[in-house]
């Protein structure tokens, strides 16, 4: 392995966030070789150099980078620290806790949610330690197609349809999805249900589109990302290890 970045090190063992984990670093609680080390950038490689984190030292491996699937509930966010709140990362305590048994001695991975659902929005959100892969996925330059189900209250007009494929203005820039689309009533349900396809994936977006046409939304689940669709059969707060296969439709 190439020598790393002393704060990224740590942040991939999962000490902390890398900005978290520079703060240690800055306070001296970090020694590497027996020295103490106040400096993020110092380059080390963690399986020659004896790195010990308040005390406690650091696994010579690093957890492996993992990507996962969770089809998110309603009333979970995702972040972290907002104590109140359930987060979306409550929901990998069991996978957390068995981590130890899958692959002993390996510093458990520090996991967080690529981009963000609403507090409200159900449905696709991708887990991992990949920092630099949550970057790419969730950067609005990525252009990656995010397809959403909103169902809405009332009734639903061309009109409405051609106001939200026009778009609006989120946090100050126009966005226009990518397609709008009524689909099928299903039988008994009298809520009618929109296939909406954005791919800037700002703040709210989707239902400030909806809003803006003056419709009400019932309930937001996302289905898709990229290539990648969230499985039919995967119940709500369940997750999937995504495969090779899987990370290539994501692009
Ligand atoms: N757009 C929204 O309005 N909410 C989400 O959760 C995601 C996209």
């Amino acid at each position: 392995d190439q020598p790393q970045r002393l704060s990224k090190v740590l942040a991939s063992a999962g000490v902390a966030s890398r900005r978290s984990s520079e703060e240690l670093i800055f306070e001296g609680r970090v020694t590497v070789n027996g020295s103490v080390c106040s400096s993020p950038q110092t380059r080390v490689d963690p399986a020659k150099d004896v790195i010990y984190v308040n005390g406690n030292r650091l696994p010579k491996s690093l957890p492996p980078k993992v990507y996962l699937a969770l089809n998110k509930p309603k009333g979970y966010i995702c972040s972290v620290g907002e104590r109140e709140s359930k987060s979306v990362l409550d929901l990998f305590n069991d996978y957390m806790k068995n981590w130890g048994k899958r692959i002993p001695g390996v510093s458990k991975p520090r996991l967080f949610t690529v981009g963000r659902l609403d507090v409200a929005t159900t449905g696709l959100i991708l887990v991992t330690n990949d920092g630099d892969f949550a970057q790419k996925i969730s950067h609005p330059s990525s252009n990656l197609s995010k397809e959403y189900i909103a169902v809405v209250e009332g009734e639903v007009h061309k009109r409405h349809l051609i106001v939200i494929s026009e778009g609006t203005t989120v946090d100050g820039v126009h966005c226009t999805p990518e397609s709008v689309e009524l689909l099928p009533n299903q039988p008994g349900i009298a809520r009618h249900r929109l296939r909406i396809v954005v791919n800037e994936g700002r703040n709210h977006e989707v239902r400030e589109l909806v809003k803006n046409a003056g419709l009400e939304i019932y309930s937001l689940k996302r289905v898709r990302i990229g290539g990648f669709k969230l499985p039919s059969d995967l119940g709500l707060g369940k997750h999937v290890e995504l495969k090779p296969a899987d990370l290539q439709a994501l692009g």
